[in-house]
């Protein structure tokens, strides 16, 4: 949180930190409206984006407006004409005259426009044109009343900064505000880039910028200034994350090179070859591991690209050598999961796998940690709690994690607290977009699996809705009838596990008994035991159960090749990335697979989306572009929990170019002055020190 000065003489002369009480106009009242929007000192009000800029030069001639186009138009108001009598939900119209004729305006739900307007009132209005009783019209725009008097530099005949307010603090007085405070301290903001950096990316000086990202002259100097705040918030994080990144260069961590005993008997044990894919990889992480510096990877592959296995053979190599590995999930269920497929894959070679979560009665748990803090476990798998509560372990040599974007470099560092280097591994199966991956992951190298195993055919995927119900019951008794099977999933909405779980059971109950009599129907869900799941999924490898109903507890981690379909319902409740990770459940065998989403008559606009990217690409690298489109970046990471950096004007979809320049020259800052001890990088050490708090652990600014 931020501290205010703990006195600020009224007379001083005011900072960039000066609460915004003490400015002249604001006092107590206005100060607590502008700290719902966050501000609370100068220096936030400077960095506040406006919504977007209107250009207040140039109007729309009234008798010009073009229906479908967003048009700024003003003019003087000559009538009001609420909604008739009775109607207040009706429109209701305010007539502007201007030089070219007359035009109106048209508010929606109208009732109030009589309080509020009046003729011979100056009104400048920003919306899309609409048409209206035959004649196009501006539709419940964003408007203002402009005085007689007003203070033209501020609010019209210019580009006109929009934010957004908040009740009690209007547009105009904002705005305001807004001027008085950047006209009085943008000269205040200090330089923080190197003039030669600033020259060779043509980039202005960071005081104007902050002028001209609020008032600017035009649209060129609003894009100039724009651009170089975009600069600054890549190149900061940029700057964090290459300082990282050096310093797991120079340290010593574990050197990691036993003979391959182990990895040879994995190897020789799987009834197929590596792919091209996962040789290159399994090289890139083997050598990382022999090597001194300690491993900071990032695995990235589709679903079903065979990620499970090079986990297991970089595992091997760590307890080979002497030492433990440790799996991480972020959830309890995809531990459970985990641990199942590292017992098949390494009980087989004498390496016991031990599962370590809350699902563990609390005496076995104490026994098994100090197991693994004895050294007698040497393979453990658990969720991140695993990192949050200190576990002790003897020597850990490599963390895996499995990410699902919820393990930032917060926790990462957290890692080194259990002693020593180890080596980590991040996987993921979300393929996504190169920005996003700078971003999320700048400090780790990458290793991409970009080809799936042979002999896969992409799943036919369709979405059905209720009144084809016993057509895809048919399809699916033919399926099984030719020795497949499948799964039946249904959405798991968090307020009410006991209602999802009622639908499953109940479901699970009607296929069994009325729909496939002749078929065995298993149930999987969250609340059975470790056991219970386990014996159900073995049944299920096994072919005996036919037909698996679950709850989404199936997400990631089953595999079972002769499952040829998945049948989803209420499809349209899933977000784009579980859809792709269920859909990855089929498709692994030699067979033709089909995915299919059961969706109610209505969707949504994004819901229809969703199921459209589906039902048109199996490509996980198109569903995270589509995913992100839709959902925008904030919500595709779920923020707050990744870690992910929230930029303030930065946009990771348009600023690509932007990004890939500012990483380029952090690399070559960091390259020549790891620390940035050189004085002529000393504004940014200080901006590093405060937009990465404790997390980069500078020492602090000399
Ligand atoms: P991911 O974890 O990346 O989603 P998995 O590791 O679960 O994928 O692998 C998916 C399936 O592919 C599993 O059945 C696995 O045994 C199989 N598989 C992995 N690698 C290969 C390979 N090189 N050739 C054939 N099948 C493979
Ligand atoms: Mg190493």
């Amino acid at each position: 949180m931020r501290t205010p000065p703990a006195q600020t003489p009224v007379n001083a002369r005011p900072g960039l930190a000066t609460p915004l009480q003490y400015l002249k106009g604001i006092g107590p009242k206005r100060a607590e409206l502008l700290a719902r929007k966050g501000l609370v000192t100068v220096a936030d009000a400077l960095w506040f984006v406006p919504l977007r800029h209107e250009d207040r030069t140039r109007f729309t001639p009234l008798a010009a407006l073009r229906e479908g186009h967003a048009e700024t138009a003003s003019g003087v108001v000559v009538a009001v004409s609420p909604p008739p009598r009775g109607r207040p939900g009706a429109p209701g119209v305010v007539t502007l005259r201007d030089d070219s004729g007359f035009g109106n305006v048209v508010f929606f739900r109208g009732a109030w426009i009589t309080r509020v307007f009046a003729r011979g009132q100056r009104l400048v209005v920003h919306g899309r044109a609409g048409r209206y009783k035959g004649a196009p019209v501006v539709q419940h725009p964003d408007w203002e009343i402009v005085e007689a008097g007003d203070d033209e530099r501020v609010h019209t005949g210019r580009f006109v900064p929009v934010y957004s307010t908040t009740e009690g603090l209007g547009q105009r007085l904002l705005r305001s505000l807004m001027w008085r405070i950047v006209d009085s301290f943008a000269g205040e903001v200090v330089e923080i880039l190197p003039d030669a950096m600033r020259a060779r990316h043509r980039l202005g000086g960071l005081s104007q910028a902050t002028r001209d990202f609020h008032f600017p002259a035009g649209e060129e100097a609003r894009d100039a200034a724009r651009r170089r705040l975009v600069f600054d918030e890549f190149l900061l994080l940029q700057l964090g994350f290459a300082i990282l990144r050096s310093r797991v260069a120079r340290t010593r961590g574990l050197v990691m090179d036993p003979p391959g005993e182990l990895v040879a008997r994995l190897r020789a044990s799987l009834p197929w070859s590596l792919t091209g894919a996962q040789e290159r990889v399994w090289g890139e992480i083997r050598h990382d591991m022999a090597s001194a510096a300690p491993m900071h990877r990032l695995l990235q592959g589709d679903v079903g690209s065979g990620k499970t296995v090079i986990a297991a053979l970089a595992a091997l190599t760590a307890i080979e050598a002497g030492y433990q590995a440790a799996v991480m999930a972020p959830t309890e269920i995809l531990a459970e999961q985990h641990a199942m497929t590292f017992r098949q894959l390494l009980s087989p070679l004498g390496v016991p796998v031990t599962l370590l979560t809350s699902s563990v009665s609390s005496r076995e748990r104490a026994q098994r940690r100090a197991a693994l803090a004895s050294g007698d476990i040497r393979c453990a798998v658990g969720t991140h709690a695993l990192v949050q509560e200190g576990v002790e372990f003897e020597r850990l040599g490599l963390a895996i994690v499995d990410e699902q974007h919820r393990f930032g470099v917060e926790q990462r560092a957290r890692l080194k607290a259990l002693g020593g280097e180890p080596d980590v591994l991040v996987m993921t199966a979300t393929p996504i977009p190169r920005t996003l991956a700078l971003t999320l992951h700048g400090d780790l190298d990458v290793s991409v699996l970009d080809e799936l195993p042979p002999g896969r055919t992409p799943v036919t995927t369709r979405a059905r809705t209720e009144a084809r119900r016993s057509g895809v019951y048919d399809f699916i008794r033919r399926e099984v009838g030719a020795g497949r099977q499948a799964y039946v999933v249904y959405p798991l909405v968090e307020e009410s596990e006991a209602l999802d779980l009622k639908a499953a059971t109940d479901m699970a109950r009607h296929l069994a008994g009325d729909v496939f009599p002749e078929l065995t129907v298993g149930l999987l869900h969250g609340r059975l035991k470790y056991d219970e799941k386990e014996a159900i999924m073995r049944r299920f490898k096994a072919g005996e159960i036919r037909i698996l109903v679950s709850t989404t507890v199936i997400e990631v981690g089953i595999d079972v090749p002769n499952a040829s379909v998945m049948l989803i319902e209420h499809a349209e409740r899933f977000g784009l990335a579980q859809l792709h990770q269920l859909r990855g459940r089929v498709g692994r065998g030699p067979w033709r697979s089909y995915g299919i989403l059961m969706t109610g008559t209505r969707l949504s606009e994004d819901a229809q989306r969703r199921i459209d990217a589906m039902v048109s690409t199996t490509d996980g690298f198109r569903i995270a572009e589509a995913d992100l489109q839709i959902r925008g970046p904030g919500d595709f990471f779920g923020t707050r929990q990744s870690g992910l950096p929230e930029f303030r004007v930065a946009d990771l979809l348009r600023d690509a170019v932007v990004l890939e320049e500012a990483r380029r020259e952090a690399q070559a800052i960091v390259a020549r002055d790891a620390e940035l001890r050189d004085p002529a990088h000393r504004g940014l050490r200080h901006q590093l020190v405060q937009r990465w708090r404790g997390k980069l652990a500078l020492a602090s600014v000399g």
